[in-house]
């Protein structure tokens, strides 16, 4: 396995705070962190409403939206937890956008407007609202495979909390609250990153609640696209470092694509995995599969942010799926599908038995 190179963290340019959040204590310590790391263009709004955003052109815009960090109150939505099958039972949002630069961004098709990175300020509040949820969740809950991790609460969904984590501490007091805090049932927390800075994390009282995942890739895929996120190696590291922390911890092997000799470059992951993770004792491993996808609205928001990538999104290469409301989805053929998937499950069991593996979708 190579060297992990050190973590790539990102520094905002611009950081603006609206009315509402101005006041939160979370927002002074996310302003502290911002300044501790450079930052000095920070602006306070008058109102709530963020504005600024915007650039000549799309271009601009996306630039200028990526570089900037908004310290806002989270809508009543965000508040107002959903299912996120099959991950976890309800999914809880810290932030929302990350200022990374992945050319098959899960959030393209999610969320709209300009991509700025939007950290929740009312933190406490969030977290707060958690104890609502604990004993009813239906996706992983009463599950044979998986009722034994209690109520499960997916923090990145729309963020990668990690990667943002030196400029707001947020996934720190939620590991910490998850951690010490009296639920009245069990509980985990689950995030996943694409980054490798977990030094903040390491000492925290965990007390096993939260499960962390590396979000991984071929190395092709990776390099190709997945611009502004830590290399693979340094994301395995972060990873073996949590788990001889005693976190339980996972990989997300994340969008598998069928790539030249993807089988052996998927080897050489799980082997790399394999060797950041051997001899951690007590190990607790989950792996999930996801396979790539996009829907019509995600391919021409990625095609307008990526003019000339080279990632394939080709409904004619693709079969058509009906997802949650309806919406469609253009996924993998079943014949590549499940050969892919025989592949995998038979890889992992030889290469990572301790790793149990989640889902494959
Ligand atoms: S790290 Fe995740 S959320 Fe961030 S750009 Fe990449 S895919 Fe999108």
């Amino acid at each position: 396995m190579s060297t992990p190179r050190r973590t790539r963290l990102w520094v905002p340019k611009h950081v603006v705070v609206t009315r509402s959040a101005a006041e939160l204590p979370h927002t002074a310590g996310i302003l502290a962190r911002c300044e501790a790391a450079g930052v000095d263009d920070v602006e306070f709004l008058r109102s709530d409403r963020l504005t600024g955003l915007r650039g000549a052109d799309e271009r601009a815009t996306y630039a200028r939206a990526k570089s900037t960090l908004a310290v806002v109150v989270s809508p009543p939505s965000a508040r107002k937890l959903q299912p996120i099958p099959p991950s976890a039972d309800w999914r809880v949002d810290l932030a929302r956008g990350c200022p990374a630069h992945c050319q098959y961004c899960y959030l393209a098709g999610s969320l709209g407007g300009p991509p700025v990175t939007r950290v929740y300020a009312d933190l406490d509040t969030i977290l707060a609202g958690t104890d609502a949820y604990v004993g009813t969740g239906a996706v992983t809950s009463g599950t044979e495979a998986r009722g034994h991790e209690g109520t499960t609460f997916e923090a990145s969904c729309y963020t990668d909390p990690l990667g943002i984590e030196h400029v707001t501490g947020s996934l720190a007091a939620a590991v910490t609250h998850v951690g010490t805090h009296d639920f009245g049932g069990p509980v985990q927390l689950r995030a996943t990153t694409k980054f490798g800075a977990v030094e903040p994390l390491l000492d925290l009282p965990h007390h096993g609640r939260t499960r962390i995942r590396a979000s991984v890739n071929a190395d092709v895929v990776a390099d190709r696209f997945e611009g502004g996120t830590d290399p693979v190696a340094v994301r395995l590291a972060g990873l073996g470092a949590l788990a001889r922390a005693g976190y339980p911890v996972g990989l997300t092997i994340a969008p598998i694509m069928p790539v030249d000799g993807w089988r052996e470059r998927y080897t050489a992951l799980l082997a790399d995995a394999a060797a950041e993770l051997d001899g951690v004792p007590g190990l607790d491993l989950t792996v999930e599969c996801i396979t790539h996808r996009f829907t019509p609205g995600s391919k021409e928001v990625l095609e307008g942010w990526y003019p000339r990538t080279k990632l394939e999104m080709d409904p004619e290469r693709r079969s058509r799926k009906h997802g949650r409301f309806g919406a469609v989805k253009y996924v993998y053929p079943a014949a590549e599908m499940a050969e892919m998937r025989t592949w995998f499950t038979a890889a992992l069991t030889d290469l990572l038995p301790a790793g149990r593996l989640l889902y494959w979708t």
